[in-house]
């Protein structure tokens, strides 16, 4: 029979996908045990690591993470690294079913001449930088320019112009590392160009994102006159939010010369541009724009292609910022490099391998969209679970990680490194001040 046997899920990567599936897992099956296995000694993925400081209210969602991590039969078993600490084929044989959910861990790059100049940085590795990813924290970046641009206008984008732009008196009471912190007080960049490949009416950023840069205290924006010509004329046409978030660009535009706002800092978005070159010799002084323009007739699925004609803009500083990229930790797994996904249907691979999150839909959409996919692929597992005998489970993947002298993390060690964290903080007049050395994040979990 078997009633007695423990069915036994392991979820790879503590970011919200995997927290929000073993809640689902948890609450569907009777008796389940749910490991969630993760490559730094702590939880959460890009709710630790990618939300910006200054939204703290985002990561609110954590107190649902805790209240799962709270459950008996969930185990977090953290600085495993799958793919070379363990392999998934070791955990689809120590547990009955094994869900990816490790987000994505490299970013979209342009392939263009001059990419590795000084001073061209990853703008996932920035984020990286004042939000505290270990690798990140000796970032080699100069502050010390005027004029920066940003490719790409997402909404990491509009994180990374918020937090070059923002007062540093508004962010030292967040939970940013007190070394960007330090850099930060001390930065001259004065203007920053957010730079689009198409138009207005394609514009990545949502209106909350666009309201809260613009009402920024000390910071002027800049719109082209140019980037608008045509767009007056469709707004009618245009669905709700769109409608929206383009009468205020165009609002914002009419009212630029009249505006008497005090400013020391600047913020120019310009659209239609795509670089095509970084120019410098050590370190990048310019970058080279193709000038687009848009073909197709229906506004929603014109695509940019370049005029032939070219702008440079000068910068000290420029942020790649088009995209994450998820990669495949094993060269087995069936992988869609294109998209950048486990291929996957509705979150199976194969028979019990799943994925859910950024790996399975690729890296896009926010934290909700995350939750509502890995609630439907943990729905997925809960019924087609098949027990058909005991598996070892943690205790086989202990043996294993042992024999490899592998130190892990248990949920408790975290507690304790948190503590320390908030502590540390509190001192600093701050939420929390991470600790960016997994060396010393794992002495303090072993006192
Ligand atoms: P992740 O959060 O990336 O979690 C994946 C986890 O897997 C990580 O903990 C990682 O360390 C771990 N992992 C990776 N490789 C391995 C491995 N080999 N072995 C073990 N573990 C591994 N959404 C919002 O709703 N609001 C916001 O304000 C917001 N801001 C954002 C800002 C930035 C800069 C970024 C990048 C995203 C932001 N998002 C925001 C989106 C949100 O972060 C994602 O939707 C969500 O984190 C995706 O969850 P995930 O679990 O799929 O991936």
């Amino acid at each position: 029979s078997t009633k007695h046997i423990v069915p036994k899920v392991c979820i790879v990567g503590a970011g919200p996908a995997g927290f929000y599936a073993a809640q689902q897992l948890l609450k569907g099956t009777n008796n389940i045990e749910v490991d969630i296995l993760e490559k730094y000694p702590v939880p959460y993925g890009l709710v630790r690591f990618g939300v910006a400081p200054d939204h703290p209210e985002v990561k609110n969602v954590i107190h649902t993470f805790e209240k799962t991590a709270s459950n008996p039969r969930f185990r977090f078993i953290g600085n495993v690294d799958v793919g070379k600490d363990v392999t998934i084929k070791e955990l689809q044989e120590l547990y009955h079913a094994v869900l990816l959910t490790y987000g994505a861990e490299e970013d979209k790059v342009f392939n263009i001449p001059g990419e590795n100049l000084n001073n061209v940085i990853s703008g996932r590795r920035f984020v990286g930088w004042y939000n505290g990813v270990p690798a990140d924290s000796n970032l080699n970046i100069n502050l010390d320019v005027e004029e920066a641009v940003i490719l790409g206008q997402g909404n990491v984008a509009i994180d990374i112009a918020r937090i070059l732009l923002t007062p540093v008196d508004k962010l030292k009471n967040t939970d940013i590392t007190s070394f960007a912190l330090e850099r930060l007080s001390r930065s001259k960049v004065r203007k920053v160009s957010l730079i689009g490949r198409r138009g207005p009416l394609h514009a990545a950023f949502t209106i909350a994102e666009l309201r809260e840069i613009l009402k920024l205290d000390g910071c002027k924006t800049y719109w082209r006159a140019d980037d608008f010509i045509n767009v007056r004329e469709v707004v009618s046409t245009l669905a709700r939010p769109r409608k929206r978030l383009t009468e205020l660009m165009l609002k914002y535009l009419e009212e630029m010369s009249s505006d008497t706002k005090a400013a020391t800092k600047e913020l120019h978005p310009i659209f239609l541009r795509s670089p095509v070159q970084f120019l410098g010799t050590d370190r990048v002084h310019s970058v080279k724009l193709s000038i687009n323009k848009l073909q197709g007739d229906d506004i929603h699925q014109q695509v940019a292609v370049s005029t032939g004609l070219f702008e440079e803009i000068p910068c000290g500083l420029a942020f790649r910022s088009i995209g994450y990229k998820s990669v495949a930790v094993e060269s087995s797994l069936p992988f869609d490099a294109k998209l950048g996904r486990i291929i996957n249907s509705g979150g199976k691979v194969q028979d019990k391998l799943y994925a859910a999150g950024w790996i399975a839909t690729g890296p896009m959409g926010v934290i909700l969209s995350t939750m509502t996919n890995a609630f439907q692929v943990g729905a997925l597992i809960n019924k087609e679970l098949l027990i058909t005998g005991n598996k070892p489970g943690s205790v086989g993947l202990s043996r294993i990680l042992d024999q490899r002298g592998r130190r892990v993390t248990t949920y408790n060690d975290w507690k304790k490194i948190d503590a320390v964290e908030c502590e540390r903080g509190e001192k600093l007049g701050k939420p929390r001040e991470k600790i960016v050395d997994t060396n010393e994040m794992l002495e303090i979990a072993s006192r």
